[in-house]
């Protein structure tokens, strides 16, 4: 690290992870991401290019950030993006450089991953019926998928990680099925409560099958079930069955991890959001492009961590009648508030 960390933000909560969107567009459409016909895109120009995302990525870590995982959008529609990849597994204090993909390309890009120096890889799975899988991302791609899998754990990445959003009447009758198919391939599944994030116009509050649920649905089939002692900033809590299978889940919805948060998110174009629910972010790509200097940048990016007093998650918790973060038309006028533009 060549300069102090940033300071830590109002809940002194450090700076230690950073999700880069590196393009909003994707390949699915998901029901909880982009059930939408429409969508209004960031304009290709204003998408930072891998030097300048290197340079940004490299004033964060000088600051503090150990950690970045590569996001979208679909990531791997980004072209050459095993290029960004080495870029930043050679910045000084960069940890690791981790990725989370629908899978549709991975099959292609596994390896020049793995070559470049991406550590390790996320692969989201919500069901292994293809009908359904059409029908949940109006795409016919769980065969490219599920190879891209295989090629993915042929080429080294282990363990590999699998998330599902569980969606109440949608999904949620493959709680088990998956978890049987993460282990019979060595994975971890990862269970993701369905959240009410900008993008999801769908959202209810019935959909939600809450991580109690899903712990009281599996201890029915699969036996008994232990949390996995573990103190760290990572979103998603661990259990184990008796036969030492591990598994996640990620309670955004009902029991937030924002007193942990050490997370922030850059947008494509380099909109710097300290909070997953922010409505307003730091123009870290404008600063770029106008000509600010290393310091300047730092400068910006500590005075928005240490004012940082973001808890969307469990503000949320607050509200009485909970829905969508923002209705269709704001997010016509503000594509930044969508999930799929700023990382999820
Ligand atoms: N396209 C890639 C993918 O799907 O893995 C990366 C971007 S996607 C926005 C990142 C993660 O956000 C995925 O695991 C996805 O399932 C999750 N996600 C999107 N919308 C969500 C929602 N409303 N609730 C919970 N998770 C959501
Ligand atoms: Fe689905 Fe990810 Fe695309 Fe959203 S960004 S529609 S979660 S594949």
């Amino acid at each position: 690290m060549d300069s102090p960390p940033a300071p830590p933000d109002r809940w002194g909560r450090p700076l230690k992870n950073l999700r880069i969107s590196v393009t909003d567009r994707c390949n699915l459409r998901c029901a909880y991401c982009m059930p939408e016909e429409e969508y209004a895109w960031l304009p290709k120009p204003s998408l930072l290019r891998f030097e300048e995302l290197d340079r940004l990525a490299r004033v964060f870590a000088g600051l503090g950030v150990d950690r970045v995982r590569l996001t979208g959008g679909e990531p791997l529609l980004r072209r050459d993006l095993h290029v960004l990849v080495s870029l930043l597994a050679g910045i000084p204090g960069l940890e690791e450089v981790t990725l989370t993909t629908n899978g549709v390309l991975l099959a292609e890009q596994a390896e020049s991953l793995k070559h470049a120096g991406l550590k390790r890889l996320t692969v989201s799975l919500d069901t292994l019926r293809p009908e359904r899988f059409l029908e949940l991302s109006r795409r016919d791609d769980l065969p490219r998928v599920l190879s891209g899998i295989d090629r993915a754990r042929a080429v080294g990445f282990a363990p590999l990680k699998l998330d599902m959003v569980v969606l109440r009447g949608t999904n949620d009758d493959e709680i088990q099925s998956l978890l049987d198919y993460a282990r019979g391939i060595g994975a971890e599944l990862r269970y993701i409560e369905y959240m009410d994030v900008g993008g999801a116009t769908k959202w209810t509050k019935e959909a939600v099958v809450s991580r109690q649920e899903i712990l009281e649905r599996l201890r029915k089939s699969h036996g008994p079930i232990e949390a996995v002692d573990e103190k760290n900033s990572a979103p998603a809590d661990r259990y184990r069955l008796g036969d030492g299978t591990t598994f996640g889940i990620i309670s955004s919805t009902t029991q937030p991890f924002c007193g942990t948060c050490d997370r922030a998110r850059l947008t494509a174009d380099g909109r710097w959001f300290l909070c997953l629910y922010a409505r307003t972010g730091v123009d870290l790509g404008r600063a770029m492009r106008s000509g600010a200097s290393e310091e300047e940048l730092r400068t910006l990016i500590c005075d928005g961590w240490s004012a940082r007093e973001d808890r969307g998650a469990m503000t949320r918790l607050l509200e009485l009648e909970r829905a969508a973060l923002a209705p269709v038309d704001e997010l016509r006028r503000d594509p930044h508030l969508e999930m799929h533009t700023r990382g999820g």
